[in-house]
């Protein structure tokens, strides 16, 4: 069975086989985690993304993570909440399964994960940490099956907080 941390801190720092980029669908770099994987991962990064032509909102594409603790870098674009009728909830879902799923075609046993889309993309807190967390877990179950152990970095505590209420009612 697959191990789900909560924890605080920089998912840049992570000595996992995977790190998860809340990238935007040009994979060109942005703000916010995308730019800190970027800075600390180095211009390879950028030239690694380069020819992937994007990524549609969803999917997921994977990248070595050059300068970072990580081997690897997969990229995700969450959706830009828009008041949760332009399909959100499952495009959300979709980021996390499509990259958890990437990873264990990989060989990836330990993978992070930041909290997708509730940045500058605005998705609600709470929902989307119950989406997160179900969505990993299931797909753990069903078909990411080499992958041992998720960690949610979370970068304050206000979102850590969101993830353990999640993560408890999963349990529950
Ligand atoms: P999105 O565009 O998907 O909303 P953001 O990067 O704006 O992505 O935010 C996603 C989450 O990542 C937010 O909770 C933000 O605080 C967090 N974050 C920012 N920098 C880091 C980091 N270095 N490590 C982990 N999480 C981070």
């Amino acid at each position: 069975m697959v191990k789900i941390e909560i924890v605080l801190g920089d998912i840049t720092k992570c000595p996992v086989d995977a790190i998860v980029n809340a990238a935007n669908t040009s994979l060109l770099g942005g703000g916010g985690v995308d730019g800190a994987i970027h800075r600390a991962a180095g211009p390879e990064l950028l030239a690694a993304c380069r020819p992937l032509h994007g990524c549609a909102t969803g999917e997921a594409k994977i990248t070595p993570g050059f300068r970072l603790p990580a081997k690897y870098v997969v990229h995700t674009p969450g959706p830009i909440w828009q008041g949760g009728q332009h399909h959100e909830l499952t495009l959300l879902a979709n980021s996390y399964r499509n990259s958890l799923n990437l990873a264990a075609e990989h060989g990836c046993q330990t993978v992070a994960f930041p909290s997708i889309s509730t940045g500058v993309y605005h998705f609600p807190l709470a929902m989307a940490a119950e989406i997160a967390l179900r969505t990993l877990r299931d797909t753990a179950a069903a078909t990411a099956k080499g992958v041992q152990l998720i960690q949610m970095v979370c970068f304050d505590e206000q979102t850590k907080k969101a993830y353990e209420t999640a993560l408890a009612s999963l349990l529950a």
